[in-house]
């Protein structure tokens, strides 16, 4: 069996590699037009700012590719014949396939404003968008970065950490407006203030000017605004790259349309990761996702298929993470911008500290939980997936909840603060904490649910 596949991002890699434990003998190929070798997207920030090189930043090294026999092909595909399984690559090779895994991820979304091609503007999807970034900024004073989404605020902390000011244009009332309650975004908005950045809310970019050079020199906000910057990030979200299976002939929509086995409308053609979109996604998710896990779940996924163990895909439960200058972030479950009809939400917030911790239920389902955020305390991600699988009760979870601590021991713990709070706002349900029975508790309820 010969595997090509195109994209070597989490999704490919993983892929490939549950691949070669599944099928030893199987050749493999994976082609990307990025790198040579994987890295960690994720990380790219880090490489911008000094705190890693891009070495460090590739998580295998650069020998165990030909180690574990996984072809690498630098170029890109531009041409794929279905009826005779051949891909074109730009080095005019031809690459026969027996499988197709087409993994091609996202591409940066732009709305079409006038001026968006100038010099000196851009989005930050690729390694190359951060050479391309790292030296249009270099020596720079002032920068605009239009998006009140994860991709904005971390351009605005990549930009400060060089000390260049910026003014970050965020179309909603309040930072991720889409995502986060407002509480929480108010602590992230504290952040942005700490570090100086000057954010204008309710403001879209309308148009971007340049100089004599056809460079960009100045931003045209649609409060009529007009900010002089000497280079402008666009991040305004990223759209699947479906270009060479729409060209292919395959189904697509936003994505490449895949069933649960993520399988294309081609027979032995399969697509996963940010590019794919899902037909009949379960109840609750999302039809597209993209996120780093659910990539990397998806390329586990799609391998056992392709190696002839059929795998439905099934997300789990919800989780993400991110951090905001210095407040980690992390979410468990579904937590809506407003509580969903029959649930409650409870939010505490420590007094001075960047600090909150907000837990959703169901009061009309045995008070099982739903769903949390925590901003500043760090939470064990296998405590929460169990407690959220078990539709485990609210007060159980509030008395438990030093098992899904994850900071450091000499960190201050909250959990009495919160516990005291939500016995005050809901005085028929008390609570009272428990630490260590807690922790095993919870452990053995992670092991159930495994
Ligand atoms: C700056 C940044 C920070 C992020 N931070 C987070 C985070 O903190 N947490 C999180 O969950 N997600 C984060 N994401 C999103 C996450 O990185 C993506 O969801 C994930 O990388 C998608 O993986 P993938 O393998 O599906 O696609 P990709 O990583 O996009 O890989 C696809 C690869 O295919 C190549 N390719 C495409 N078409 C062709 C072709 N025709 N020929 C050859 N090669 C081709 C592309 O060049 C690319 O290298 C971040 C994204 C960015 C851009």
């Amino acid at each position: 069996m010969h595997l090509v596949i195109i994209g070597n991002g989490i999704t490919g890699v993983t892929a490939a590699l549950t691949a070669r434990r599944l099928q030893p003998a199987a050749r493999i190929t994976l082609v990307s037009d990025e790198t040579t070798h994987h890295f960690s997207r994720t990380a790219l920030m880090y490489v911008y700012m000094g705190h890693l090189r891009y070495p460090d930043i590739k998580p295998y090294e650069d020998w165990f590719w030909q180690e574990n026999r996984l072809d690498l092909v630098f170029a890109t595909a531009t041409g794929l014949d279905l009826q005779r399984k051949e891909l074109t690559l730009s080095t005019e090779r031809i690459l026969s396939y027996d499988q197709l895994l087409l993994a091609t991820g996202s591409v940066s979304r732009f709305a079409g404003w006038p001026g968006q091609d100038l010099r000196g503007v851009q989005g930050l999807y690729s390694l190359p968008d951060m050479a391309r970034m790292s030296r249009d900024t270099h020596d720079i004073k002032h920068a605009v970065v239009v998006g009140g989404g994860l991709i904005g605020i971390e351009l605005a902390e990549m930009l400060h950490s060089r000390g260049i000011q910026v003014t970050l244009l965020v179309r909603d009332a309040h930072y991720w407006a889409s995502v986060l309650p407002k509480p929480e975004a108010e602590l992230i908005d504290q952040q942005l203030r700490a570090h100086h950045i000057n954010v204008r809310y309710r403001t879209e970019l309308a148009e971007l000017l340049p100089n004599t050079e056809g460079h960009v020199q100045t931003v045209c906000t649609t409060t009529g605004e007009k900010i002089l910057t000497q280079w402008v990030g666009l991040a305004t979200g990223v759209t699947p790259n479906i270009e060479l299976a729409k060209a292919a002939g395959l189904a697509t929509d936003r994505g490449i349309l895949v069933n649960e086995l993520l399988e294309t409308s081609a027979q032995g053609v399969y697509a996963a990761g940010d590019c794919a979109q899902h037909r009949q996604p379960g109840a609750g998710e999302v039809p597209i996702e993209q996120l780093w896990y659910t990539g990397r779940a998806q390329g586990e996924t799609v391998a056992h298929t392709i190696c002839g163990q059929p795998l439905p895909y099934r997300r789990g439960t919800w989780f993400n993470s991110a951090k905001f200058f210095n407040l980690e972030y992390q979410t468990y479950g579904r937590v809506p911008v407003v509580p969903a009809p029959g649930e409650e939400s409870f939010y505490w917030q420590h007094p001075t500290a960047p600090l909150a911790f907000r837990i959703n239920f169901r009061p009309d389902a045995q008070f099982a939980v739903t769903g949390m955020n925590a901003m500043g305390i760090r939470q064990r991600h296998e405590v929460w997936e169990a407690w959220l699988q078990a539709a485990t009760p609210v007060q159980t979870v509030l008395q438990e909840l030093g098992a899904a601590n994850f900071d450091p021991e000499f960190f201050r713990q909250h959990e009495a603060a919160i516990v005291r709070q939500f016995n005050e706002q809901f005085p028929a349900q008390p609570v009272t904490l428990k630490r260590r029975r807690g922790l095993l508790r919870a452990l053995q309820l992670n092991r159930a649910a495994r």
